[in-house]
């Protein structure tokens, strides 16, 4: 069967249309069928260079998996056993912090060995390895150690804790959702995923997002918990005044809560359908989202976004 590549909007496809045009290309469109064995070369490395990650988003990774790991052992009792990514569903710190370090240990293994590459889908390479970065042992320790440390954070954290004492009453944990917005020339398909919803046992939720970085914008967090108000009230049928949305710092172990209403979730649909128009404007065939490389250009020559970015290699920009 021959799979469609789909134009579906997702906050970090609206937000990657906006950094640069040429990697949202490379990443969307170019890469497509590089998992396959029989595909050009160039192609093939555009999709392994989609795939990398980096220390930082791997902290962030590393850390959601035990979070959903943690939690959904609390929803399925002793008999999880194990979770898509290959952690296991824990309960004491202990077992938390040896699924982590597992888990971590594997992926920086199976990446500088290469190993990574025959199963890319599945396995975690670093840009650190691909772009041969000088990178010592003290620096994969540092990461190690914050991801004990934020493993540490979250099983302290009192919302986590009440995610497991109130399993009964959640909703979602990391599952991949599509759902419509708009109708017409210009209804978006959307993807998202909510690190956790629970009921609040009053007819709302409180949606929880797990932030493991350093610099997270508040305006950018607030436009992601948008769409999820959006997604909650549209597809769940919760009314627009009973959601809370809590965002968790496990990096400095702090927490916020935003506002989630009307107006933010009538932000988040009108930001999907504009956004979800501009992409569409930039296509040669939009009944069959064909984009041509040319029509996405490259930021200009020196752009400090080069120095970071996935397809430096293939855009000429190593
Ligand atoms: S290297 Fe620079 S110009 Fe090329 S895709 Fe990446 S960010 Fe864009």
């Amino acid at each position: 069967m021959d799979i469609q590549n789909e134009l579906v909007w997702s906050h970090s496809r609206g937000r990657a249309f906006h950094d640069c045009k040429r990697a949202y290309w490379f990443n969307y469109y170019g890469y497509w069928k590089g998992w396959d064995a029989s595909a050009p070369p160039a192609v093939r490395e555009l999709y392994l260079q989609k795939k990398l990650t980096t220390r930082a988003m791997w902290t962030g990774t590393v850390v959601h998996g035990v979070a959903e790991a943690g939690i959904k052992r609390a929803i399925d009792g002793l008999n999880v056993e194990s979770t898509p990514e290959g952690l296991d569903g824990t309960w004491t710190l202990d077992e938390m912090r040896q699924a982590a370090f597992r888990k971590a240990d594997a992926d920086i293994r199976g990446s500088a060995s290469g190993e990574w590459k025959r199963r890319a889908a599945k396995r975690t390479g670093f840009a650190e390895h691909y772009y041969d970065l000088p990178v010592s042992d003290d620096d994969w320790k540092a990461a190690l150690d914050e991801i004990d440390r934020q493993v540490v954070n979250l099983h302290g954290n009192r919302i986590y804790q009440r995610l497991l004492v109130t399993a009964s009453r959640i909703r979602e944990v990391e599952e991949l959702r599509r759902f419509a917005v708009g109708s017409g020339p210009e209804r978006a398909e959307v993807y998202l995923a909510v690190d956790a919803m629970v009921g609040d046992g009053r007819g709302g939720v409180v949606i929880i997002d797990w932030k493991t970085g350093g610099n997270h914008e508040d305006a950018v967090i607030a436009a992601q918990l948008g769409v999820y108000g959006l997604y909650a009230t549209q597809e769940l049928g919760i009314p627009e005044d009973r959601i809370t949305a809590m965002h968790v710092n496990l990096r400095h172990n702090t927490e916020a809560r935003h506002p989630v209403g009307p107006s933010e979730i009538a932000a988040a649909r009108e930001a999907i359908l504009v956004g979800m128009a501009e992409m569409r404007s930039s296509l040669k065939d939009v009944a069959a989202n064909l984009a041509d490389k040319e029509d996405f250009p490259t930021l200009p020559e020196g752009s400090s976004r080069c120095g970071r970015c996935n397809f430096r290699r293939s855009c000429g920009r190593e």
